[in-house]
């Protein structure tokens, strides 16, 4: 085991046994290089316009910024990228960056479901092979999402060692590309992982915040704050990304505040329950047990469950360049029916956290002063479980309809 630089303070690093060494000097060569590469630039950028649906829209809030009575809330609507997310500009990235060092084979792992869609959906497009990781107990859980990899001929892989969930996914993922690296790559779908992960979904995510700066400009904003949940932390550090050097704008991370702040109710790791640690390849902060054990998480989102943050975030949690702040279920679910009732909008529930956040913090502010809330994700594919938790009782009678009818 060698540590290498890529540090974000004392975090990041590529904590790694020796036999993924080479996949990843290699991944790290192709990436930098390609990232001064205009040609690679371009198919990027033209990918993102014609499949993914960019430049995703930045919608001023009015309704809802009248009703709170502080600053003007603005929202950019990365949900209505294909796919229903900002996870695919990710994949897209990485796919892309594969097919050109000539590898034919992807493999990814996901826990709730979304990583692996994105990954499919782009394999698809882009004609290669695609394997996706994804622990037993979570394919019972998240079906829909299994059925959509599956539409877009992926093979979901069922994992049955551990606890069957995401941790163990990632280590099968590992395994699998440690011997088949020549034709494989394997797409990891959070700003998280050994070097040069971190980097480089930050890279791919950052069109996020390239749009919201350039928007911003062409609207003369004044912007005070921008608001991102966080689970791996790829869509707030690619929302940041353009602002992270300057003082301003108050950059706002959210985190699952869950059920509340016992030990496996939350998944809060920067608001001072989480310690530093090395897991899966890098160091960050994680919530563990005295044993060194990952604890169990919670939140109704299923996105922002993780254990553990991306490096770079938990580095600038500690410089104070971004601030984190905690948002549990039932705050994520008044700001989801808010949204709804006041434009017209359905977040993710991952995206409903930051959306509670920023309300909270435009009420610091003024009209005239903008706070951009980044909206994820849309929230179709969590109708099992706010439809249950909005409205029960005829949500089950639909579902008894249908088994009864099947
Ligand atoms: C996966 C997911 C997240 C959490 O992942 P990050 O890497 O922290 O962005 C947030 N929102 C949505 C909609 C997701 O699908």
């Amino acid at each position: 085991m060698e540590v290498y630089n890529d540090y974000f303070g004392q975090f990041g690093g590529r904590y790694v046994a020796e036999n993924l060494r080479g996949p990843l000097d290699q991944l790290e060569i192709h990436f930098r290089n390609a990232m001064s590469d205009s040609d690679f630039l371009k198919e990027i950028s033209d990918f993102g316009k014609e499949y993914i649906g960019r430049p995703t829209p930045l919608l001023f809030a009015e309704n809802a910024s009248r009703a709170m009575g502080g600053g003007d809330i603005y929202i950019k609507l990365e949900g209505l990228a294909n796919t229903g997310a900002h996870k695919i500009n990710n994949a897209a990235g990485q796919a892309i960056l594969a097919k050109k060092m000539g590898k034919t084979r992807i493999i990814a792992e996901t826990g709730a479901g979304q990583h692996g869609v994105a990954t499919a959906a782009v394999c698809a497009r882009l004609g290669l092979k695609c394997r996706i990781y994804m622990g037993s107990e979570d394919i019972k859980r998240q079906r829909p999402n299994v059925f959509l990899m599956e539409m877009f001929g992926a093979e979901v892989f069922p994992v049955d060692s551990g606890s069957r969930t995401l941790k163990d996914a990632v280590n099968e993922a590992l395994r699998d590309w440690a011997s088949t690296s020549d034709e494989t790559h394997y797409l990891i779908g959070s700003a998280l992982g050994p070097s040069p992960y971190p980097d480089m979904v930050r890279e791919f995510q950052s069109v996020i915040g390239k749009e919201v700066l350039m928007e911003g400009e062409k609207r003369s904003l004044n912007v005070k704050a921008m608001v991102a949940c966080v689970g791996g932390g790829s869509n707030a550090i690619g929302f940041f990304e353009p602002f992270i050097e300057n003082e301003t704008p108050r950059l706002i991370g959210a985190e699952a505040g869950g059920l509340g702040p016992e030990e496996g109710k939350h998944a809060a790791r920067m608001t001072g329950k989480g310690k530093t640690g090395i897991i899966q390849g890098y160091k960050s902060k994680f919530l563990y047990d005295k044993d060194g054990q990952i604890v169990k998480t919670h939140s109704i989102s299923a996105g922002l469950d993780y254990p553990g943050i991306g490096p770079q975030l938990a580095y600038l949690g500690t410089t104070g360049r971004v601030e984190f702040t905690e948002v549990n279920d039932e705050e994520a679910l008044e700001a989801l029916r808010f949204f709804a009732l006041n434009e017209g909008i359905i977040f993710a529930l991952e995206s409903a956290h930051a959306g509670a956040a920023g309300l909270k913090i435009a009420s610091e502010y003024s009209p005239g002063e903008a706070v951009i809330i980044n909206m994820s994700g849309r929230g179709d594919k969590d109708i099992f479980i706010t439809a249950k938790a909005l409205q029960k009782d005829k949500w089950f009678e639909f579902l008894n309809e249908e088994t009864a009818n099947g």
